[in-house]
């Protein structure tokens, strides 16, 4: 007998149809013999719906009042799913984030769980009951209710499976596994049976959203056992690794991810002299914008040109905020793009390669497509591109790096 945390998304739980599919598929867990717990999110949709019905009031929500709107969708998948299996003879219990008491900071909309309070879960699986928890919410210190950040319900089964030491955690999703880059995009992406946690955090970071990257950050630090399956058909999946050396392909480059969110803010003609970066960047960084990639070219004539990158979502507060500031530049120009893609190579193979990043630009010089930005890490190269490009990027460069092959 095993204590499995399963989790099942939006499209699992799409439509009243599936969600008995769901509970089938749980309840049979459970005759097996096993004590079970189930994540879920919103139907497919629904948070989308809730978002538009926010922003139709208020373009730029009060996050308290966002977030008591944008988790009701999760709390109408937990009862229609324990109905579903109540139907079924399946004992089963539905409880909220805050019910349970997911504990979490106060950062609206993205807020980070601190604690989970089990006993109501031990207590109900003690008696025999499925669990069913609402994925992407919790509560803070005060009571307010806060959510995870979109995708957050990965992260809330990981943390879940965490704090009730679980045997696995399973993602149930409409892939069946991790895929060398998303097979949306890629139609001869192959799935991986294993991957390392490094890689996989890389692919989340990057663009990858078969899982929200807070969700392998936990599942790398509490060591949970951590696969990624298919809800509609039966399948190993893929299996989130530590063990790099001996269980994992060994391919030079594992994936590829992409990412669509991110725009540019160019300032041109900045002085070129110490402190000008902690200037630009430190108010952006004041309003919790997330800055990734910076460049800095080499000046010349005292001044310089300096390039980075932000979600796009936080694109119009970040100008805002540098054009309020633009005295600390002199007369420096500030542009924008955000019609940019992110395209990244990722690899635990290529600590140990050299070469692999000429051959990711001659593939993509040899498509015609120009390379704006590019960032490395031991197991990362990205580049930034124009987004028209980003389906060709990918796939020429899973091409070119025989990905669809299993390495020898
Ligand atoms: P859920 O609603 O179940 O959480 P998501 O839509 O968040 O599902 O994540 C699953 C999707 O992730 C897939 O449909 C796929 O298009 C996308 N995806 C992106 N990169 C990958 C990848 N490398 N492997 C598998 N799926 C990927
Ligand atoms: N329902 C939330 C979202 O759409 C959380 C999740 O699905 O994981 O982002
Ligand atoms: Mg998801």
């Amino acid at each position: 007998m095993a204590l499995i945390v399963q989790k099942y998304g939006g499209t699992s739980v799409g439509s009243v149809e599936r969600i008995e599919k769901v509970a089938e598929r749980v309840a049979t867990l459970k005759e097996a013999g096993n004590d079970v717990v189930v994540v879920v999110s919103a139907m497919s949709g629904e948070t989308n719906r809730l978002m538009e019905l926010a922003t139709s009031i208020m373009p730029q929500p009060n996050p308290r009042e966002l977030d008591v709107v944008l988790s009701t969708g999760e709390q109408v998948t937990i009862g229609l799913l324990c109905m579903a299996l109540i139907k079924r003879g399946c004992a089963a219990k539905s409880y909220t984030g805050s019910q349970v008491r997911f504990r979490t900071d106060s950062t609206h909309t993205k807020a980070r769980i601190e604690h989970i309070e089990d006993e109501r879960i031990r207590a109900d699986l003690a008696d025999g009951r499925v669990v069913v928890v609402a994925g992407f919410q919790g509560v803070d210190k005060d009571g307010n209710i806060t959510t995870l950040g979109r995708g957050g319900s990965d992260t809330s089964a990981v943390a879940l499976a965490a704090a009730l030491k679980a045997d696995e955690c399973q993602i149930l999703t409409d892939v069946d596994g991790v895929y060398t880059s998303d097979p949306r995009i890629v139609p001869k992406a192959r799935r991986l049976d294993k991957i390392t946690f490094e890689e996989m955090l890389e692919m989340a970071s990057l663009g990858s959203k078969v899982l929200q990257i807070r969700s392998v950050e936990f599942a790398g630090k509490y060591n949970v056992p951590l696969r990624v399956l298919s809800s509609f058909e039966d399948g190993e999946g893929t299996l989130i690794t530590y063990d790099e050396d001996t269980n994992v392909e060994q391919a030079l480059i594992s994936g590829i991810a992409a990412k669509r969110d991110e725009a540019q803010i160019t300032l041109s003609g900045v002085p070129d002299s110490p402190g000008v970066a902690y200037q630009i960047l430190g108010p952006v960084s004041d309003m919790n914008i997330e800055v990734d990639m910076i460049v800095q070219n080499v000046g010349a004539d005292g001044l310089t040109d300096f390039t980075f990158t932000v979600g796009r979502s936080d694109l119009d507060k970040a100008m805002s905020c540098l054009q309020e500031r633009i005295e600390t530049c002199g007369n420096c120009e500030i542009t924008s793009n955000d019609s940019i893609a992110k395209v990244s190579l990722v690899g635990v193979g290529m600590r140990s390669h050299a070469g692999i990043a000429s051959k990711m630009f001659k593939t993509l010089s040899d498509e015609g497509i120009n390379i704006q930005l590019i960032s490395t890490s031991e197991i990362k190269i990205s580049v930034v591109i124009d987004e028209k490009y980003v389906e060709l990027a990918n796939r020429a460069l899973h091409d070119a790096f025989g990905l669809d092959q299993v390495p020898d």
